[in-house]
C-alpha cells in the first residue's frame, strides 16, 4: 500500500474516483481522491452492504490493490 502523499484536505478541486465529480475537500489515497460526500457515504454505509461493497470497490480501484 502507497503512503499517503498529500494532506488530507486539499485546496484545489480534485476529480473524485468514486462519484466523478470534482470537489475540493476529500481525501487522497495515493494518487488517487475521494471527495468527502463520498467519504462520508462509506463511513455511513456499514448498515448497507451493497453500497459499502460499491464503494469499497471504488476505494480499491484508486489504491491499485
Ligand atoms: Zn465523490
Amino acid at each position: 500500500m502507497r503512503k499517503w502523499e498529500r494532506t488530507v484536505f486539499i485546496k484545489t478541486k480534485s476529480k473524485c474516483g468514486v462519484c466523478g465529480e470534482y470537489h475540493a475537500i476529500g481525501l487522497t489515497l495515493g494518487s488517487g481522491f475521494v471527495c468527502n460526500t463520498c467519504e462520508a457515504n462509506i463511513v455511513a454505509s456499514d448498515v448497507d452492504e451493497d453500497t459499502y461493497q460499491v464503494y469499497l470497490d471504488s476505494i480499491k480501484k484508486i489504491w491499485n490493490f
